[in-house]
């Protein structure tokens, strides 16, 4: 599963990051600053007192900026979509756990699923207002997951879904589509990270597009550590697609590697590619990663500069002040001292809290995270969905979601890191592969946009 495979290079992600912070090699920081150490204060100060907040000066500059002020933003305020009910017909059958097979003794429609070392036990209890909810509950873990699932059912590339469940859990769990394919191979789809409810029971929300080839899905909420996970109220309702007016791909690359300037620039040259690239802005005098001198050629040219925090932090486990300090003082740091439009942000490994979101939103535009899936007229501008190329992403998979993009006007969201045939990293990608991918989406018309492009053209088309 994706899930596990993140984790994999997740931590060898970790690993790279640490050896550079043990062996960090002098080499020079900028041409805009000849004298490290006072560049090196200057940065501590602007960090220290940074804050997002609308009279910000640094947003002076920008074609729209401020979140708190542009008139992008303040006509078309940020309504979370999963604050929005879901209603029509439920396709989810027995979604109350009411009716018991006699042989199977499980709810009929209903199957459960425990997969690794783990003892994940099913049971039924009490769920919110007199209803049954399915429980599993984990007590010694080492890997895999246990869930419950609801029936296979029939669906088509292109259909649009909303799904929704009433849950109470103690753990960090996951709502998951597993979509299969004509052959019997299976492509299992983290929908959104359902964050621990403590005793109460919460609503989750969320929607979703088939993707190509897929012939039939099931659903089903996860719990992949010790814990209890209670579930009911399971929604599943099909809706038209929210489209735009047309497909658009944007090309995202995080952490800012020196390998993405030295490889991939010339390419994106090469066929008039505009960029957008997340830099961690406490690196920059390190060998594997841009200086601010390439960083300032990639701006000149034309790419977008976003934030990926000042360290790296993954901010699902960093507390709230730590959080708060390294999205306000990437901000300042990249805008402020080297003169970037800094707008949009994307955060390490994907992750956050709920405090976090709501902190991104006084600070950025937009939050791009690593869950899959296809952008709708119904995004979640701090919560957009991404294809993450790996280094065993085929090329015809790209190719693929590009053509979906453009024939079902959405917005797909291209996810890289090093540009480095020689990489040993499983996020790296292939210099070769990533030119055919630029010369599929050219041959196949399809507009690339940054992500500053892809919000400004899209915002004013959201459904709701
Ligand atoms: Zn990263």
């Amino acid at each position: 599963m994706r899930r596990k495979l993140g984790n994999i290079a997740l931590y060898a992600l970790a690993i790279l990051f640490l050896g550079y912070h043990l062996f960090p090699i002098g080499a020079g920081i900028s041409s805009k600053v000849a004298d490290q150490t006072s560049a090196k204060t200057t940065i501590k100060s602007l960090t220290d007192s940074a804050q997002c907040v609308a009279s910000d000066s640094a947003y002076d500059r920008l074609t729209y900026g401020n979140p708190l002020t542009d008139p992008l933003y303040t006509t078309l305020p940020y309504k979370d979509p999963a604050q929005l009910p879901v209603s029509g017909t439920n396709l989810v059958k027995n979604t109350g756990f009411k009716t018991i097979d006699p042989e199977t003794k499980l709810p009929t429609s209903w199957d459960t699923s425990q997969v690794g070392n783990n003892n994940g036990k099913f049971s039924l209890t009490a769920g919110p207002l007199g209803t049954t909810a399915a429980r599993v509950e984990v007590t010694q873990y080492k890997d895999g997951d246990a869930k419950w699932v609801t029936e296979a059912m029939p669906v088509k590339p292109g259909e649009f879904y909303r799904f929704e469940t009433q849950y109470r859990t103690s753990a960090y769990t996951y709502a998951l589509v597993d979509f299969s394919y004509a052959d019997g191979s299976h492509n299992y789809v983290i929908l959104q990270p359902v964050h621990p409810s403590g005793s109460s029971w919460q609503t989750y929300r969320t929607s979703f597009v088939v993707p190509a080839n897929v012939v039939t899905m099931s659903v089903s909420q996860v719990i992949d550590q010790a814990g209890i996970l209670d579930s009911t109220g399971y929604k599943l309702v099909k809706e038209p697609l929210p489209k735009f007016n047309r497909g658009l791909v944007s090309l995202n690359f995080d952490d800012g590697w020196r390998s993405i300037y030295e490889n991939g620039l010339p390419l994106f040259e090469k066929y008039d590619i505009k960029t957008t690239q997340y830099i961690i802005s406490g690196v920059l005098d390190q060998p594997a990663y841009m200086t601010p001198k390439m960083i300032d050629e990639f701006e000149a040219k034309g790419h977008e500069i976003g934030s990926h925090t000042m360290q790296h932090e993954d901010l699902a486990t960093t507390n709230d002040e730590n959080a708060k300090k390294t999205l306000a003082g990437s901000r300042a740091t990249l805008s402020h001292f080297y003169d970037w439009r800094v707008r949009n942000f994307a955060p390490p490994y994907g992750h956050y809290s709920d405090s976090v979101k709501n902190y991104v939103q006084q600070c950025y535009e937009s939050m791009r995270g690593t869950e899959t899936g296809f952008n709708t007229a119904e995004y979640d501008r701090y919560d957009l969905k991404v294809m993450n190329i790996e280094l065993t992403t085929k090329p015809e998979e790209v190719a693929t979601a590009v053509r979906f993009a453009r024939d079902h006007k959405l917005w797909l969201v291209l996810v890289y890191h090093e540009v480095d045939s020689k990489s040993e990293s499983a996020y790296a990608a292939n210099l070769a592969d990533l030119e055919k991918h630029i010369k599929t989406i050219k041959d196949e018309q399809v507009q690339v946009v940054t992500m500053a492009e892809g919000l400004a053209e899209t915002l004013p088309q959201l459904k709701r």
